[in-house]
């Protein structure tokens, strides 16, 4: 495979050489970028894709589609997008909660990092963890939630979903740290922390990672999932693949 710098420079030497002599050097820069990033997905493949904490409750045969590029169900539906909208808000209103924290708590709790993100290179894991704080001498990984009222009462009377558990293994797989979940209710600013027990998901991270990898390396289907299928964005392309798991009849076409 080329050297990325290879690459990045042929782009710029082609797009210079058709770019009219009287374009504004922001719009040749635009282009370059614009067109860089479609040749550095291009090389990359699927290896610029990570498995990601937030999705990690769903199924291996799930990541194995997400990683090797198969076509899904677009995502920009007005549910979603308000979903991320909303996300967006709380976390800069985490921001600044705990830029408030630092100036209020006179050392007790000390904010390590906002954002922290972390790679697991050797098994394709990265993510950003919402903050990583110091309380008493033990550090852990904070994880914000925000959840409508309904949902805040049943977290509160039932403890984290099993997606969020997933999500707090990861960060403890990661990082070694435990996790505080801190729930803020969206309909009135209610709050209330809890420590997810999440042992029992850090210890199946690793395996499930491997199984992934695995899956991707030698293109072999996984066998269907055991969750998730409801709310799946490949649910058409799953259909025409094996059932129980076995090669993926793309990479004969692909390579035949
Ligand atoms: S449709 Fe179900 S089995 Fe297929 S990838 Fe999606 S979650 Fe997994």
């Amino acid at each position: 495979m080329a050297r990325k710098s290879d690459g990045w420079a042929d782009i710029l030497q082609k797009v210079k050489r058709a770019a009219d002599p009287e374009t504004r050097p922001i719009d040749l820069f635009l282009e370059t970028l614009e067109k860089a990033v479609l040749w550095t997905e291009a090389q990359e493949g699927w290896r610029s894709k990570h498995v990601h904490p937030s999705n990690l409750w769903r199924g291996v045969r799930w990541w194995y589609l997400y990683l090797t590029d198969t076509p899904r169900r677009q995502e920009d539906d007005p549910q979603s997008l308000r979903r991320m909208h909303n996300g967006i808000k709380a976390h800069e209103r985490l921001d600044e909660y705990l830029g408030r924290v630092e100036r209020v708590t006179d050392g007790r709790v000390r904010v390590d990092a906002i954002e922290h993100y972390f790679k697991v290179e050797s098994l394709n894991f990265s993510g950003r963890i919402d903050a990583i704080i110091t309380v008493m001498n033990q550090q852990y990984a904070l994880e914000f939630k925000t959840a409508a009222a309904n949902a805040f009462r049943a977290a509160q009377k039932n403890g984290p979903s099993s997606d969020y558990l997933w999500q707090a293994g990861g960060y403890t797989f990661a990082t070694g740290l435990p996790v505080l979940f801190l729930y803020e209710c969206k309909d009135n600013q209610e709050w209330f922390g809890c420590f997810p027990k999440a042992e029992a998901y850090a210890l199946q991270v690793g395996p499930k990672l491997r199984a992934i990898q695995e899956a991707v390396t030698s293109r072999t289907v996984p066998p269907l999932c055991d969750v998730g299928c409801n709310t799946c964005v490949f649910q058409a392309t799953c259909a025409a693949l094996p059932v129980q798991g076995g090669a993926d009849p793309r990479k004969t076409a692909e390579t035949g």
